[in-house]
């Protein structure tokens, strides 16, 4: 908190108009700015009217129009409703509830006015400090607003959230080892939410003990649900079910071990796993990879959509990135699922036309794939890693990347296997050999969609049977003479995919 003290009396003490501060923790904001505005008063407007907390003055039912055009309109001082002179001059406004109201062209208008005299110095030593959990900074605005994000608790505060709260309550303090976990399990929250899910938990049982980490993790969940910018996807993949790609599986298995003895590792030297990309041509199982590595590492996958994080106001696509990222924190540990990140981060800094929103929230994502150290283990998928930036690619962002190529022989074999098991067909009888010969250049997503479509084939044919034989050898090789291989759709991109891979040497996930 101290750290965010001295940056807001920095802003204000270098006249920024207006500091914008992303959080639904106003209690905190307010005893923030009282610490940073030196010995100058603050007033407040909240949707209840406007308060001067020095003297416990109020007007209630002041809309915020009305007490700006009151701030910038001097005669107003000496108006009938204003006669306690409300003035801005070596004061700060406490800006709560605006988040609406900063669609309003007539709220915006006078915000930027009074910004313009506080810049000129027309106004003097004033700042407005809005408060919402949301950021929209308004076109018009964009040059005078600061926005300052509240930082994330370090376990140490949350650990004496938790003591507090239970000297408060009167409650025993949970014993060192267990208090250590819970304030781990609570990173990323607010010290708003932690108070409520404690309190809940004493509510419960009158007691905070190990089995109220299920509120913990349950609210977490909620949270991604609720944030809209991010899912959680319920993972049925193992790691048996990918056919082939031997030497991805066996690095993603040595990863699960250090995360899962991470305190043990970090002891001994090892770093925290960051994450790894999968490139390749698509259906060859890069999602499957990553859904299948959050259960290998016994974590919750959380999924990143770049087109949901994009927002209409300025400042709000990197905003949601912000509060993506914070949200990965909170979860952790968890498997971040990026996909399609080409599509993300296309063309920036390479002259393809990647926009400034783009470039800004490549950077905020660069950055943090840098200097993470949290338990998010990131698994980032791309078909076509042309475009990607350069930055994105070099060693340190990922610990690795790996590009799947076409199925071997062998892997189609087992790919085979996996399927016809998968849908409740005997393997024994099915010539494995002679449909791999015959699916040569064919992805493991064409495979499947062949022995779907071959088991539906058996079905119909013997639907007056009333128990129908099992699938044969020729009804796949049937189905096989129906599907046209992604080598044959895709031919010209295999060849310059597969050409760029070996180029950049990728590590190859089969061998
Ligand atoms: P895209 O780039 O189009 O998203 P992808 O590489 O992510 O493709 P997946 O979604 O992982 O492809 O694969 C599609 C389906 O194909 C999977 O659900 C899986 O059933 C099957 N499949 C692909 N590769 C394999 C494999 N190696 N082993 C078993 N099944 C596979």
């Amino acid at each position: 908190m101290d750290n965010l003290v001295n940056k807001m009396s920095l802003y204000m003490d270098a006249g920024f108009p207006i500091i914008y501060i992303e959080t639904f923790e106003e209690d905190k904001v307010k005893q923030i700015v009282q610490e940073a505005s030196g010995n100058r008063e603050i007033l407040e407007w909240n949707v209840r009217g406007l308060f001067y907390n020095k003297t416990d003055e109020k007007r209630e039912g002041l809309s915020l129009i009305e007490a700006l055009n009151n701030f910038a309109d001097k005669d107003a001082m000496d108006n009938e409703k204003f006669a306690q002179r409300f003035n801005l001059e070596r004061r700060i406004l406490l800006v709560k509830d605006a988040y609406e109201l900063l669609d309003d062209p007539k709220v915006v208008a006078q915000l930027k006015f009074l910004s313009e005299e506080i810049v000129s110095g027309n106004l003097k030593d004033a700042n407005i400090v809005i408060v919402s959990s949301q950021l929209k900074v308004p076109k018009n605005l964009e040059h005078y607003i600061t926005t300052l994000p509240l930082d994330i608790m370090e376990v140490a505060d949350i650990e004496d959230v938790i003591r507090n709260f239970c000297e408060e309550e009167n409650i025993s303090e949970p014993m060192e080892d267990f208090l250590k976990e819970l304030a781990f399990a609570f990173k990323g929250l607010s010290e708003f939410e932690i108070k409520n899910i404690l309190a809940l938990a004493v509510t419960n049982d009158g007691v905070i003990d190990r089995a109220d980490l299920v509120l913990v993790h349950e609210h977490k969940r909620q949270l991604v649900q609720k944030s809209g910018i991010m899912e959680m996807v319920q993972v049925k993949e193992k790691i048996s079910d990918i056919g082939g790609l031997e030497n991805l599986k066996k690095w993603l298995e040595s990863k699960a071990r250090v995360f899962k003895h991470i305190d043990r590792a970090k002891e001994f030297g090892v770093d925290v796993p960051k994450g790894v990309l999968i490139a390749g041509l698509p259906g060859c199982g890069k999602s499957l990879n990553a859904k299948a590595a959050s259960s290998l590492f016994g974590v919750p996958l959380l999924r990143m959509d770049m087109g949901r994080l994009m927002g209409k106001y300025v400042g709000e696509s990197e905003s949601n990135m912000r509060r993506a990222i914070q949200l990965v924190e909170a979860i952790s540990p968890c498997v971040l699922w990026i996909d399609e990140l080409e599509k993300a981060f296309a063309g920036i800094s390479s002259g393809g036309g990647g926009s400034e929103v783009t470039t800004r929230l490549f950077g905020i994502f660069l950055t943090w794939m840098q200097e993470k150290e949290g338990m998010a283990f990131v698994v980032a998928t791309a078909n076509n890693i042309s475009h990607l930036p350069p930055e994105l690619l070099r060693k340190g962002r990922f610990d690795e990347i790996f590009y799947v190529g076409l199925p071997t022989p062998m892997e189609r074999a087992k790919i085979f296997q996996i399927h016809i098991k998968k849908r409740k067909q005997p393997v024994d009888s099915i010539d494995i050999q002679m449909l791999v010969k015959e699916t040569e250049g064919y992805s493991g997503a064409d495979i499947e969609g062949v022995v779907k479509e071959a088991v539906e084939q058996a079905f119909v044919e013997q639907l007056s049977n009333i128990k129908p034989s099992p699938i044969t050898t020729k009804h796949i090789l049937m189905a096989i003479k129906n599907t046209a291989s992604l080598s044959k759709i895709m031919k010209e991109e295999i060849e310059t995919m597969s050409k760029e891979y070996s180029d950049r040497h990728f590590k190859n996930a089969s061998y």
